[in-house]
C-alpha cells in the first residue's frame, strides 16, 4: 500500500516537473513573442522562431499575421514607410529634455492640386518621391517622420542653418519624374532651434508648427520660431478652439446692414454680418476671425451656422408679414462642397423660398475653381438667388473676365469712395466701372457710403444701391424692426414684397 502512494507521489511530482517546465518554456516563448511585438513597433527586423512549440503553433501563426500589420498601425505611415507622428514622439521622448539641436517641419504647398489635376495615385508617388529625397539628404536628420498628408518633420541633434535649410528646399523642390511627366513642387519650411526651455515634446511640435504657419503668412519660403511668436498665436490659437463651441451655444449672433436703392430711397435687402462677443477676449471682427477659421478649415461651420441663423430669421420675418431678401456671405470653402444641394435643403427646412436669398462672395473665392463655381453660381440663380461679387475691385478680376459670369450684382470695395470727392481720377475709375457693369447687366451696389454728399455723387454716376453708415449700420432684427419704419425699411409691410 505505502509502496503504491510512493509511486503515486512519484508520478503526481513528474507530472508536476512536467507542468512547471512546460509552463517555463510556454512563458519565455511569450516573452519573446512580446518583444517581438515591440521590435516591430521599433521598426527594427522580426525574429524568426526556429522552434515553436507545437501546442503555441496556431497562437503564433496569429501572431505573425497580427504582426504584418503592426507597422502601419503602431508607427510607421504605410505610403511612404517613414514614422509616423505617434512614433515620432516614441523616438524624442527618451531624449528629452532635448537642449540643442533643430527640428524642422517642411510642408509640401498646395498638394491638393497634385492631386486635382494628375490624380491621387501620381499624387501618392510625388509623396514617395518627396519622401525619398529626405531620405536621401546629404545631411541626415537623426528621425525622419511624416506627420499629416504633406506635411515631413527632421529632428537634428545640431543646429541647422538657414543656408542648409535653404539648400534643402532647393533639393526637394527640383521637379519629380513621375510617369514621364516632370511634377513640380512648392514648399515652406518651419524650423525651431532647441533651447534648454524645450522639455516638452508637444510645446516643440506646436512651436515648430508656428513656425510654418509664420511662413505662410509673411508670404516666406521660411521662417524661424522666435521667442513671443507663441503670445501672438496665443489670441488667434484662443480664437480657433473656442470658435466651435461658441457656434454651439449660440454665443455669436447676425447683424442686419440695409441696402438702400438710390432710386427709390428704400431698403432693397440686407445683409446679414456676423458677430462674436468673446467670454474672455471681448469682440471679435469677423475680419480677424473669419480668416482665421478659413485658416484652420472651420469656415464650413460658420458659414452653416450664418445661413441656419438667417434662414430661421427670414421665417420669423415672414410670419410678420416682413419679406426681405437677406444676402449671406460665403467663402470659397464653402463652393468645395455642394453649396447648392445645402442651401436647397435649408431653404426646405425653413419653408422660406429662394427668392429671399441671395450670397455674395469676393472675387478670390470665383478664381479658385472658376468653372465649378460658375456652374455652382448658374443653379442658384436658377432657383431664384441672387449673386453678388463682393469687395469689388479689390482682387484679381476685371469687369471683363466677369462678363459671362452668372452674377446679379458687384459690389464695388469702400476702398474706391475714398477720394471720389476729391480726385478726378477717382471719379473716372467710378464712373466708367459702373457703366461697363452696367453694359454687362449687373446692378451696381457700393459699399462704407458714409455721407450724403458720396450719396450724391454716386447717384449722379449712376449707381443703383449704396450701403454704408450713411444710410443704415449694420443692426439687431429686432432693433431693425424697430427702426424699420423711420428708415423706410417696411413702409411697405403690409403685404408688399420687398424681395426683387
Ligand atoms: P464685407 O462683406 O465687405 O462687409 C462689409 C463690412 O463693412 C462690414 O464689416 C460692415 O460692418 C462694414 N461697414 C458697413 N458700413 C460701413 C461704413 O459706412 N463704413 C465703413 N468703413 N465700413 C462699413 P464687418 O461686419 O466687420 O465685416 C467685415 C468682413 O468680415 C465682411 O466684409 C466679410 O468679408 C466678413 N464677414 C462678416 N460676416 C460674415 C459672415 O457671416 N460670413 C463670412 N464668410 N464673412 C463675413
Ligand atoms: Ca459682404
Ligand atoms: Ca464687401
Amino acid at each position: 500500500m505505502s509502496y503504491l502512494l510512493s509511486v503515486l507521489l512519484l508520478v503526481a511530482v513528474l507530472l508536476l516537473l512536467a507542468a512547471a517546465w512546460r509552463y517555463i518554456h510556454l512563458k519565455r516563448f511569450v516573452n519573446k513573442l512580446a518583444a517581438n511585438v515591440r521590435e516591430q513597433a521599433d521598426q527594427r527586423q522580426p525574429l524568426e522562431f526556429t522552434e515553436v512549440p507545437e501546442l503555441m503553433m496556431p497562437l503564433y501563426t496569429a501572431f505573425k499575421a497580427l504582426l504584418r500589420q503592426l507597422p502601419s498601425s503602431i508607427g510607421r505611415d504605410t505610403l511612404t514607410g517613414l514614422p509616423n507622428r505617434a512614433m515620432l514622439k516614441k523616438a524624442l521622448t527618451p531624449l528629452m529634455p532635448i537642449t540643442q539641436g533643430s527640428l524642422v517641419l517642411i510642408n509640401i504647398e498646395k498638394f491638393r492640386f497634385v492631386n486635382d489635376l494628375f490624380g491621387f495615385s501620381t499624387g501618392d508617388k510625388v509623396l514617395q518621391a518627396f519622401s525619398l529625397r529626405l531620405r536621401q539628404l546629404e545631411h541626415q536628420p537623426r528621425f525622419l517622420a511624416r506627420m499629416d498628408g504633406d506635411e515631413f518633420l527632421l529632428f537634428y541633434e545640431q543646429e541647422v542653418t538657414s543656408e542648409a535649410l535653404h539648400e534643402m528646399q532647393q533639393l526637394v523642390q527640383q521637379p519629380y519624374v513621375i510617369d514621364n511627366a516632370p511634377i513640380g513642387v512648392k514648399t515652406k519650411i518651419g524650423c525651431l532651434q532647441l533651447a534648454k526651455d524645450h522639455a516638452d515634446i508637444s510645446l516643440m511640435l506646436r512651436r515648430v508648427d508656428l513656425a510654418l504657419k509664420k511662413a505662410g503668412k509673411n508670404h516666406q519660403l521660411l521662417a524661424i520660431y522666435e521667442t513671443g511668436d507663441d503670445t501672438v498665436n496665443l489670441r488667434e490659437m484662443k480664437i480657433i478652439n473656442s470658435l466651435p463651441k461658441a457656434l454651439n451655444r449660440n454665443q455669436l449672433y447676425l447683424v442686419y446692414q440695409p441696402k438702400e436703392s438710390i432710386e427709390t430711397g428704400q431698403c432693397l435687402q440686407v445683409e446679414a454680418l456676423i458677430r462674436w462677443d468673446h467670454s474672455e477676449l471681448g469682440f471679435i471682427s469677423p475680419a480677424e476671425f473669419i480668416p482665421l477659421a478659413e485658416c484652420a478649415g472651420m469656415q464650413g461651420l460658420v458659414s452653416d451656422w450664418v445661413m441656419e441663423n438667417a434662414m430661421a430669421q427670414i421665417s420669423r420675418w415672414h410670419t410678420q408679414g416682413i419679406h426681405l431678401r437677406v444676402a449671406v456671405n460665403l467663402s470659397s470653402s464653402d463652393f468645395e462642397k455642394d453649396i447648392v444641394a445645402i442651401i436647397a435643403s435649408k431653404l426646405k427646412a425653413h419653408n422660406i423660398p429662394a427668392s429671399s436669398l441671395a450670397v455674395e462672395l469676393t472675387e478670390g473665392t470665383l478664381v479658385a475653381d472658376m468653372l465649378d463655381t460658375r456652374d455652382k453660381l448658374r443653379q442658384l440663380r436658377e432657383m431664384g438667388i441672387e449673386v453678388a461679387i463682393d469687395d469689388f475691385g479689390t482682387g484679381h478680376s476685371s469687369l471683363a473676365y466677369l462678363k459671362d459670369l452668372p452674377v446679379d450684382e458687384i459690389k464695388i470695395d469702400k476702398a474706391f469712395l475714398q477720394d471720389l470727392l476729391t480726385d478726378v481720377s477717382a471719379l473716372h475709375i467710378m464712373r466708367s466701372t459702373i457703366q461697363l457693369a452696367h453694359q454687362l447687366g449687373f446692378r451696381v451696389t457700393v459699399e462704407g457710403v458714409e455721407t450724403k454728399a458720396q450719396r450724391e455723387a454716386l447717384r449722379k454716376l449712376g449707381a443703383d444701391v449704396i450701403q454704408g453708415q450713411f444710410y443704415a449700420n449694420p443692426m439687431r432684427a429686432a432693433e431693425l424692426e424697430y427702426h424699420g419704419l423711420n428708415l423706410h425699411l417696411f413702409s411697405n409691410v403690409e403685404g408688399r414684397d420687398l424681395t426683387h
